[in-house]
């Protein structure tokens, strides 16, 4: 072998072996792979009910040493996770050269971690009475997973607060605490037997009945206190005061009047024959006609019973003659208002009073006898106030005041103008009384002058029949209607 040759071979295996060494190294030493890299977080967690989004994937081929190789390739993604349900799921990226394969995966965990939300009602200005338990004022209760859990939610009252208190399905607890309002606004309600006032006879034993109650305490009667006393063994109005505290603290007071009086004597008891009383009675005056009327009554000695009103003022003074001259003068109304006088009790009794102010002004003394307007069976005063008159019917009684109706129509508020027919009119009604043994309480007006003319002959009618004529006391006969409303 020449040594050109010798060499050459050399060269040649030199060459050859240096190419088997890169070869070792490209791909012996140095692995080829596709490489994937994910973008986004693995394990990618998704709170219920965000949605997954793909942050996807890249992949390249490179050389573990020849690192700077680098190709890129395409990658397919399978799976999408289901994140209607909790749970994992798998998302898997693939890419492939040639021979080489890569792959990688991604966990996705979707859960709930979230608790769930109590929401609590509130109304304004609420509040619980004290040792009274809360009456709740409503809360809702929402899960981001469950959805509505508010009839799950467990509450629990202790030590003036309550608490809520909600576990969802994947465990996750709230709570929520809320604080009691306690407040007693409203003292106790004092509930006075028989009324505001009360009518005793004298020496009738006094006996006080009354009851309170609270809102927050129950029945509190036995911490009433009584100021004042009634001794009805004298005449005359006592005040009672009635003071009770709930143990909040708020007072409450009631007053009482106890009227003290006589207790009156029955006319009948004083005349063997009641069926020959005669009351006459004239409503609505004094008017431009009662000066005659009272020298009628004065000329036979008379007495009669005026329930008077103000709708004449001028001729108030009359009241004052009435009352010198012995006959009875009486409420009847200020006003003679129906619309106004039935609308309420208080208006009742502060028309009612008016008039008796008046009464007292021209005469020196208070009434306790009155006349309805309309009388006490009218049905007028429903369309004001229904139950009216038998509430007022029983408020007088209390009060101590007398109401008197009539047995006798002499027709003269409407029926006739003719003083004939109330002549006629009234002795008939009489006659037909005194047949069923009735005294006779005679209802005419002296507002009106044709029935004022009636009366002379109605008394000397009555003087020659052997009736006798007395103005009306509390001991009269009532000639009560049956009250209709
Ligand atoms: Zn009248």
């Amino acid at each position: 072998m020449s040594k050109t040759k010798k060499k050459k071979t050399r060269i040649v295996l030199i060459a050859a072996l240096l190419i088997a060494a890169v070869l070792v190294f490209c791909f012996g030493i140095n692995r080829w792979q596709v490489v994937i890299t994910m973008h986004g977080d693995d394990p990618q967690r998704i709170e219920f009910p965000d949605t997954y989004e793909e942050k996807g994937a890249d992949a390249v081929f490179t050389g573990t040493i020849l690192s700077f190789v680098r190709y890129s390739l395409p990658v397919i993604t399978e799976g999408e996770p289901d994140t209607e349900k909790l749970g994992t799921s798998w998302i898997t990226y693939k890419a492939d050269l040639w021979l080489w394969h890569g792959e990688a995966k991604r966990e996705v965990i979707v859960e709930d971690t979230t608790a769930p939300v109590i929401h609590l009602n509130s109304i304004d200005d609420y509040y619980t009475l004290p040792n009274h338990p809360y009456k709740e004022e409503g809360y809702t209760c929402v899960d981001n997973h469950d959805g509505d859990l508010t009839e799950k939610v467990e509450t629990k009252e202790e030590d003036g607060l309550v608490y809520y208190t909600i576990t969802d399905s994947s465990g996750n607890t709230a709570q929520m605490t809320r604080e009691i309002v306690y407040d007693d606004r409203n003292g106790p309600v004092i509930t006075l037997d028989g009324g505001k006032e009360l009518v005793y006879y004298n020496g009738t034993p006094f006996h006080d009945s009354y009851s309170a109650s609270d809102d927050a305490d129950g029945d509190v009667t036995d911490k009433v206190t009584v100021e004042g006393s009634v001794d009805t063994s004298v005449d005359g109005d006592y005040k009672l005061t009635y003071r009770v505290k709930d143990s909040w603290g708020n007072e409450s007071t009631a007053v009482r009047i106890v009227h003290v009086k006589p207790r009156p004597v029955n006319d009948a008891s004083k005349y063997a024959d009641a069926s020959k009383l005669i009351y006459l009675t004239f409503d609505d005056g004094p008017g431009q006609y009662t000066e005659q009327l009272l020298e009628i009554l004065d000329r036979y000695k008379v007495k009669a019973t005026f329930f008077t009103t103000s709708a004449y003022p001028a001729y108030a003074y009359c009241m004052t003659k009435e009352a010198q001259a012995g006959h009875t003068v009486a409420v009847h109304t200020a006003t003679h208002n129906y619309a106004q006088i039935y609308a309420s009790e208080d208006a009742y009794w502060a028309d009612f009073n008016r008039q008796n102010d008046v009464i007292e002004k021209m005469t020196g003394k208070r009434s306790s006898l009155f006349r309805f307007p309309g009388g006490s069976s009218n049905t007028v005063s429903a369309s004001y106030n229904s139950g009216i008159m038998t509430r007022l019917a029983a408020q007088a009684q209390n009060k101590g005041y007398v109401y008197f109706d009539w047995n006798v129509t002499s027709g003269d508020a409407g029926t006739t103008t003719n003083t004939e027919t109330v002549y006629n009119n009234v002795v008939s009604a009489i006659q037909a009384n005194s047949k069923h043994g009735y005294p006779s309480v005679v209802l005419q007006h002296d507002v009106k002058g044709f029935s004022v003319n009636a009366v002379e002959r109605i008394i000397l009618w009555g003087l020659d029949n052997g009736y006798v004529f007395l103005p009306l006391s509390e001991g009269s006969p009532t000639a009560h209607h049956t009250i209709a409303n």
